[in-house]
């Protein structure tokens, strides 16, 4: 099958413009271009009817400079060997600019999920991972995948369960993250890419000059934004947003779009369409015309959050947006990145303000790997600690605290709130990190998330001694 690689070559169109702020080898940037392994698989299902089907599927590992390499697994009807080799590169930089310890991977099968009962999808998955395994493509040191378009827990622990079940070792459960808590999973994992997606958008309103530049006010609070996906992604991003007090105007779903100026109540949106199968008639909202046009309505921020090439040359010119927060992988095309920067767009790019998700997958293999919850040890020392500082401040002054407010302020770090801290650190120094080479070089933040990341990979490359 010849293979046509768009979507890779727009990752490494977007690489070679960075490559060029870096002294790196020519050859070791090609090593650190190029997919490491590319498995195909094909493998028969047998449908709840009795009749068989080949599923197609992929898992490409880009690169092993650290280990495990780590991405998601997708299903869906885009998936192909281009967008499998795509997006695992995308998780190389992904990870470098986060400093996440792992090398980059994603996987993929082309279906349609809604075509299948739950039980096929589990057959499906459990199968997917026996290849993955007989290949040697799944294991807690080699190669972890995660949840990623139309996937999650569900898929995760059937994973993890085939995995286990073949491979009986102390660490089996590190081999897959995105599980259920029961599963060991981590608090906060499921949120974690929409919460990264909202700490990434806040922190670059927090930049008084670029916020001046787009003629803004700093800060969230106040900024209207229309979201392309409900999905885990979706939601979550416009939840948090939401909550600190942006204006949810637009919503795209596959069954057409939405607005209202005025505000959309994120929750009842949620409720509504779960209720009648679609968002389109929800509560004073109007819709436009086809499932696009919302990403052309009026607004300061725009997230993508569903597929690849949503913003491409056949709308970019109209997109109104200020401010586009990539929370999808690979959703502004190359053209029209070029478009909305020349009309002075803040592009805040996928390889940065999605990371969130990988971020916490990191914390969720490294409680895997210690086998002990976070905060498990030190919540209750810390809690005893601060009722003590608490009392001598009630002994040397008037004050008396309310055992309400003793809870509050007493309380110590549990996992959420060590996952959310750890998650939150990450995306706030990551975009101070990529913004200060955007103003060394005078480049977009793109391109200094690619130089952040080339930089970090070509060291490892080159420390290693296999390069000149
Ligand atoms: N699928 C997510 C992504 O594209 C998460 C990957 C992971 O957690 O390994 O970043």
């Amino acid at each position: 099958m010849s293979v046509d690689y768009k979507f890779f070559a727009q990752v490494n169109k977007a690489f070679d413009k960075a490559a060029e702020y870096t002294n790196f080898d020519k050859g070791l940037l090609a090593q650190m271009k190029i997919c490491n392994d590319v498995l195909h698989v094909t493998f028969p299902l047998e449908k709840d009817d009795g009749s068989i089907e080949v599923i197609e599927g992929w898992r490409v590992e880009h690169s092993h400079h650290k280990l495990p390499a780590k991405g998601g697994i997708r299903y869906a009807m885009t998936v192909n060997e281009d967008e499998t080799m795509a997006l695992a590169a995308l998780m190389t930089y992904k990870c470098a600019v986060v400093n996440v310890p792992f090398g980059g991977a994603k996987g993929g099968i082309r279906i349609d999920k809604s075509k299948y009962s739950k039980s096929e999808i589990e057959r499906i998955t459990r199968r997917y991972t026996y290849e993955l395994i007989r290949k040697n493509f799944i294991g807690p040191g080699s190669d972890v995948p995660a949840p990623d378009y139309g996937t999650g827990e569900v898929e995760m622990a059937w994973i993890m369960d085939t995995y286990r079940q073949l491979n009986p070792e102390l660490n089996a459960e590190g081999c897959v993250t995105g599980k259920p808590i029961s599963q060991g999973g981590i608090r906060g994992r499921k949120e974690a890419t929409g919460r990264g997606v909202y700490f990434g958008i806040a922190e670059a309103c927090q930049n008084k000059q670029d916020m001046e530049m787009l003629g803004l006010e700093s800060g969230i609070e106040g900024k209207t934004f229309v979201v392309q996906g409900l999905g885990n992604v979706g939601y979550h991003a416009a939840k948090y947003m939401s909550e600190a007090g942006a204006r949810l105007v637009g919503v795209a779903e596959l069954e057409g779009s939405i607005y209202d100026e005025n505000g959309i109540d994120l929750e009842k949106l949620v409720e509504y369409r779960k209720d009648k199968g679609t968002i389109i008639g929800f509560d004073g909202t109007r819709e436009l015309e086809g499932r696009y046009q919302v990403l052309e309505a009026e607004c300061d921020i725009l997230i993508p959050a569903a597929l690849e090439n949503q913003l491409n040359e056949s709308n970019a010119h109209n997109i109104k947006a200020k401010i586009i927060g990539e929370a999808a992988n690979g959703p502004t095309t190359s053209e029209a990145h070029e478009i909305l920067k020349k009309r002075g767009a803040l592009i805040i790019p996928d390889n940065y303000l999605n990371a969130g998700g990988v971020t916490v997958s990191y914390f969720e293999w490294l409680k895997n790997l210690s086998h002990v919850r976070f905060g498990r040890l030190g919540k209750r020392f810390e809690e005893t600690s601060y009722r003590k500082i608490l009392n001598v401040i009630e002994n040397i002054s008037d004050r008396k605290f309310t055992d309400e407010e003793m809870g509050y302020l007493a309380q110590g770090a549990g996992e959420y709130e060590l996952v959310d801290s750890g998650l939150a650190e990450t995306m706030i120094n990551s975009y101070n990190e990529i913004n200060e080479l955007r103003k060394k070089h005078d480049v977009d933040l793109r391109t200094a998330a690619f130089i952040n990341s080339i930089e970090k990979v070509g060291r490892i490359y080159e420390s290693m001694g296999i390069f000149p």
